[in-house]
């Protein structure tokens, strides 16, 4: 039997429109999926957008309709954009889909019949912006850290999931599976949660409906609405047929969540303790990415300063997008976004790095050798050392994408690019075709050979990367369907399988060159 993948997305807030963060997040879970599916592994992706809560409720208050109306345009906007972007997604789920409501309120039952819901009166600090009450770890002279507003003292009656009964097996899972949340900081960082006292106790998982009424109510009192986040969370379940559907068995032990760090807390400590306490282990991975700024300023749905990734889609190309996006954000780290950064990393990496070893080596072998892949003459110690490192390449590609690392895979992925420019440099095929010394035309065959090799290797090994142009690339190497086929990474690392004799075609540019118009 192969193996399962199963990724998700966070699912997205409906309060405003996709931006660039989004998109990364998307795009990474994206690339995971396409590549666990080349790997011959039965892939299952899951997307989609996050509906009930305060915040809604204040946006359609504030705009004179409903919460279900908001829900509806910023979800459609979200699938829309994901399905024009091209993304590769099973299913967009929503929060507010009948199954998934009742699939919350059957969990809530089970737990509060289990004896870990519990009824109690609460004083606090209450934040609108995270939609629960502060602790003290919250807040920075007085305000919310994240929504830097003053949090409003408030005084309720509400249900409270036992959660801090589960805080000793949690840390002492953490301690045994040092890799189930990455980077290993974020692991830190809940770890230095669950060791703090002060700064974790019990959930408070209901809302007064005298309060808020934008929610699922609970089945067991119905003057109560469930926690967006409670209900949220689920969705990774309900995604994949919970509690019965033959998905559910094969899918969550491979689970694998994208999240940003600004959710890192209800991820790493509400639901986990929520899976043990439904009686589900914990996915097999939590991915925590950074943040982009846009000129040095957070990107957040609340802060408002967004970018259309529809926008730079059209402008740029969604594989120059996604390239930049996965590239430059070392996995866990924030990054600034720049248009000129974005420009420099397609002129550099795409443009002259893989599109300028693309553009040389078709057109040569058009040129040289009548447009198909050369019978090549005997190879040398530059020949060996290029497969040699086109399969470690393949190796440590695998490697990354396994460990949530796709810059480090790129990076490999275009140190192969580089080395195989830098040999046909070395080889100099158009200058020997010009000299014609003896034996030229076998020389010739050979390099040019051995990089349509490395071609085939490299539009394998960019496939989850680069899902649009990866295809093209194959096309031209006579090979359009290898993809239907190949399983990384093995295929990858398969040296003489483009068999002499293919037919190849030369083509425009891939990524061409962006000039900026300089100011003075
Ligand atoms: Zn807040």
């Amino acid at each position: 039997m192969s193996r399962a993948f199963y990724v998700t997305t966070p699912i997205y807030y409906v309060n405003a429109d996709p931006h660039l963060g989004h998109a990364y997040g998307t795009s990474l879970a994206d690339t995971l999926a396409r590549y666990h599916r080349l790997a011959g592994e039965e892939t299952y992706f899951l997307t989609g957008s996050d509906e009930h809560g305060e915040k809604i409720a204040e946006v359609a208050a504030s705009e004179g309709t409903t919460p279900q109306s908001v829900a509806d345009r910023y979800s459609n906007a979200f699938r829309e954009t994901w399905e024009t972007i091209g993304f590769s997604f099973d299913q967009f789920i929503r929060t507010t889909d009948p199954h998934h409501c009742d699939v919350v309120q059957t969990i809530l039952q089970r737990i509060y019949d289990a004896g870990q819901i519990e009824f109690r009166e609460y004083e606090g600090l209450y934040c609108v912006g995270c939609e629960r009450f502060l602790t003290e770890r919250d807040m920075e002279g007085g305000k919310c850290r994240d929504h830097e507003r003053e949090p409003e003292r408030q005084k309720e009656s509400n249900y409270f999931f036992k959660m801090s009964e589960h805080f000793e097996w949690l840390a002492e899972t953490l301690e045994a599976r040092p890799d189930l949340i990455r980077p290993e900081r974020y692991r830190n960082e809940v770890l230095g949660m669950l060791r703090d006292e002060s700064g974790l106790g019990d959930l408070c998982i209901s809302r007064p409906k005298t309060r808020l009424d934008w929610g699922i109510e609970l089945p067991f009192d119905s003057n109560y609405v469930c926690y967006v986040w409670f209900d949220a969370l689920i969705n990774y379940l309900t995604g994949i047929g919970y509690p019965d559907g033959p998905n559910f068995e094969k899918y969550w032990a491979s689970a694998e969540h994208v999240i940003g760090k600004d959710i890192l807390k209800p991820h790493a400590v509400f639901w986990p303790c929520m899976l043990r306490a439904i009686g589900l282990p914990p996915y097999r991975h939590l991915d925590v990415t950074g943040f982009w700024n846009v000129e040095g300023r957070k990107l957040s749905k609340s802060l408002g300063n967004a970018v259309s990734p529809l926008a730079l889609k059209e402008r740029f190309g969604f594989d120059a997008l996604r390239y930049f996006l996965l590239r430059d954000l070392a996995f866990g780290s924030d990054s600034d976004f720049t248009e000129a950064a974005l420009v420099r990393r397609i002129n550099a990496d795409l443009a002259n790095n893989l599109g300028n070893l693309v553009s040389r080596t078709l057109n040569m072998t058009a040129r040289y050798a009548g447009g198909t892949v050369p019978e090549p003459g005997p190879t040398g110690p530059d020949e060996q050392a290029i497969a040699q490192l086109a399969a470690t390449t393949a190796a440590q590609v695998d490697e990354s994408v396994r460990r949530c690392e796709p810059h480090h895979a790129l990076e490999c992925i275009f140190a192969l690019s580089d080395a195989v420019n830098r040999y046909l440099e070395e080889q100099a095929p158009w200058k020997i075709a010009k000299e014609q010394a003896d034996g030229w035309e076998k020389r010739v065959a050979t390099t040019l050979y051995t990089s349509c090799q490395a071609l085939r290797s490299l539009a394998l090994l960019l496939a989850p990367f680069l899902p649009e142009t990866a295809p093209v690339l194959l096309e031209r190497l006579g090979i359009p369907d290898a993809l239907e086929s190949a399983r990384l990474p093995d295929d990858a690392a398969r040296w003489d399988a483009l068999a002499p004799g293919t037919p190849t075609q030369k083509g425009a540019a891939l990524f061409p060159r962006i000039e900026i118009e300089k100011s003075n």
